[in-house]
């Protein structure tokens, strides 16, 4: 008898583990704001006929379209040609309480030799160290997968950045004022590639 209730026991335990497992499963599911810069009436920087709210737009719906990872939520500040203040970016992002945001942007400067990735995270941000190892592991990704120069992590004070109760980093995806950087960045499939990269290490945070 005492050996049938050890077994019944054991089978009750193997039992529960089942109903434990699809839990560990759940908790593999990632939430994601992406954070596509500027939009509407305010352009962000252009260059020729170029502007960082139409490239950006582009990508992020490039990384919408592509993500067919049900473990994968994301959620968009904005999805269209509109302009939603910083303010409200980051009120819908604390009301999400994501895993992570990427805020998406394009650079531009005078001198038209400068180029590569760059990254900003903030000090004040409830999440800093978290930001930082996501932000060092997205320029790692994004510099081998497409070949890029990077100018490294940065301290900048940016609201969204600031302001968000989770880990979020600013991405510059290159420079629209460089040659090289302004015909990969308006390219469209390198604007999907770089949609894949993005999905492809969120994926890899679950
Ligand atoms: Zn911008």
């Amino acid at each position: 008898m005492k050996n049938t209730f050890k077994i019944i026991l054991a089978l009750v335990v193997v039992g529960s583990c089942a109903f434990i497992n699809p839990k560990d499963s759940k908790s593999k599911q990632i939430t994601v704001v992406i954070d596509a810069g500027h939009g509407g009436k305010d352009h962000g920087i252009t260059a020729e006929e170029f502007s960082e709210k139409e490239i950006i737009q582009k990508i992020s719906n490039n990384i919408k379209a592509q993500n067919e990872d049900q473990e994968i939520v994301i959620h968009f500040t904005r999805t269209d040609d509109e302009f939603v203040s910083l303010k409200d970016r980051t009120d819908y992002i604390n009301k999400i309480k994501p895993d992570l945001v990427l805020s998406l942007h394009v650079n531009a400067v005078k001198n038209e030799n400068a180029s590569g990735i760059e990254f900003f995270i903030n000090k004040e941000n409830s999440n800093y160290e978290k930001s930082k190892a996501i932000a060092e592991k997205l320029n790692e990704k994004l510099v081998k997968n497409h070949s890029l120069k990077s100018r490294g992590i940065k301290e900048a004070r940016i609201y969204i950045i600031e302001k968000s109760e989770a880990p979020a980093v600013t991405v510059e995806l290159g420079f629209l004022s460089n040659a090289n950087e302004r015909k990969y960045l308006t390219d469209e499939n390198e604007q999907s590639r770089i949609a894949s990269t993005i999905l492809e290490f969120i994926a890899e945070l679950k």
